[in-house]
């Protein structure tokens, strides 16, 4: 037994979120999931929630469950009533200025086109190069429908973008500014605040993806006054696999702003069936169609466990498990040849690190043949995901010691 071994022990049994580890279903023959930013674990309650939803409501009440009544309000209320519930638990926004809807992509789209549309006159948008591939897609396809410009910000991989950045570039032909809060590659933490300021200074407006912030760091969308954000609820909220996006429209752009997917549940009411489109009030309006209730009872389920935790414990284990994450690391010969590509300053760390080594795709197979999950990104990147929720100090070092092992296999 190493010290760090016996660190991580005293470390779990320091632990207070230490108790909801039990509170997740078994996955057999993982050692270490050290992926919870791609996919949170499902919490043992789901299953529960899912069966009674199907017999008590969705068999129990047919088509009354949209207008009539339930345990979690009329079904046609759960974009609303679910955001709302996100975004107490993880987005430090107050009610009225959250929905859960569709999928990521499809919310940026309609976040992204509401807000350089939102901004006539002006022809750019900004936005880094090392941002998630369907932000770069969605905003090279906007910008191709509107005639727009895509402004590029190149950004250290190993870090993500700052202020200073964001100030070179914005100006009087600036709409939007779309930013990562966490880069998903570099785990880098946005200034948000900072940036949102720049970018208001300049006329613009901005809108934050937040599928790596939300349920691993601390958001404050109120006081930070962030315009427009996004994110998913399969990562950290533990929705399950393809559970649906929420989006936030801050209460004041709300009637200014508008999204151009029209649909019937985002018309003012939709059961009217009349012509033409008038957005239904407040944020409603950016809901498209028949909202993913199905989908929405597992993040229930999952956000119960996180109103009851708390954002601020669940951030400060986070940072505890990266820490510890970097602290192994460090303390291999050498580091083994491997590099961390994320920032040491736990003030600018998401929940996950990234470690660099050539070589490194061709350990993906021998890790997961041994129980071990992390994730690859391109170019020789391992990602080490650490759901503070579901990931324990143990599980953190045990996986960190078979990738040594398998990293010494590989030879210099
Ligand atoms: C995971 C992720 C997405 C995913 O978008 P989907 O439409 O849910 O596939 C988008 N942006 C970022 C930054 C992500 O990390």
């Amino acid at each position: 037994m190493t010290g760090v071994t016996t660190s991580a022990q005293a470390l779990d049994a320091a632990d207070p979120l230490a108790r909801f580890r039990e509170r997740f279903v078994p996955s057999p023959g993982v050692v270490a999931y050290l992926d919870g930013n791609s996919l949170g674990r499902p919490p043992a309650v789901t299953a529960d929630r899912v069966e009674r939803f199907l017999r008590e409501e969705w068999a129990g009440r047919l088509i009354r469950g949209w207008t009539d009544d339930g345990p979690d309000g009329p079904w046609m209320e759960w974009p609303e009533r679910v955001g709302d519930r996100v975004a107490a638990a993880a987005l430090g926004a107050a009610p009225g200025q959250t929905v859960v809807a569709d999928s990521t992509t499809v919310m940026l789209y309609k976040l992204a086109r509401a807000a350089v549309d939102g901004r006539p006159g002006r022809r750019e948008i900004v936005v880094d190069s090392d941002n998630f591939p369907t932000d770069r897609y969605v905003l090279e396809g906007i910008a191709a429908e509107r005639g727009c410009t895509l402004r590029w910000v190149e950004t250290d991989p190993t870090a993500g973008i700052t202020p200073e950045q964001v100030a070179e570039v914005v100006g009087p032909q600036t709409a939007l500014v779309l930013m990562s809060h966490v880069a998903y590659r570099s785990g880098w933490l946005a200034d948000a605040p900072a940036i949102n300021r720049i970018a208001h200074d300049a006329g613009a407006l901005v809108l934050w993806d937040l599928c790596h912030s939300a349920g691993a760091v601390e958001l404050e969308l109120d006081a930070w006054n962030v315009d427009l954000a996004v994110g998913c609820t399969y990562k950290y909220l533990n929705g399950g696999p393809g559970s649906p996006a929420f989006g936030y429209v801050r209460r004041d752009l709300q009637e200014e702003l508008r999204q151009p997917i029209q649909g019937w549940m985002g018309r003012r009411d939709p059961f009217e069936m009349g012509p033409g489109y008038t957005p239904a009030a407040g944020v409603r309006g950016i809901v498209s169609g028949t909202p993913p209730i199905f989908a929405m009872v597992p993040l229930l389920a999952a956000l119960e466990m996180l109103e009851e935790a708390g954002i601020g414990a669940v951030r400060a284990k986070s940072q505890a498990l990266t820490a510890y994450a970097l602290e192994i690391v460090d303390s291999w010969p050498g580091s083994l040849g491997v590099q961390v590509v994320s920032p040491r300053a736990p003030e600018r760390r998401g929940g996950h690190v990234t470690l660099r080594r050539a070589g490194f795709r061709k350990l993906l197979d021998p890790l997961w043949a041994r129980g071990v999950i992390p994730d690859y990104r391109e170019p020789d990147g391992i990602r080490i995901g650490l759901a503070p929720l579901s990931t324990s100090f143990a599980e953190v070092h045990a996986g960190l010691t078979v990738l040594r092992e398998v990293v010494e296999g590989l030879g210099q």
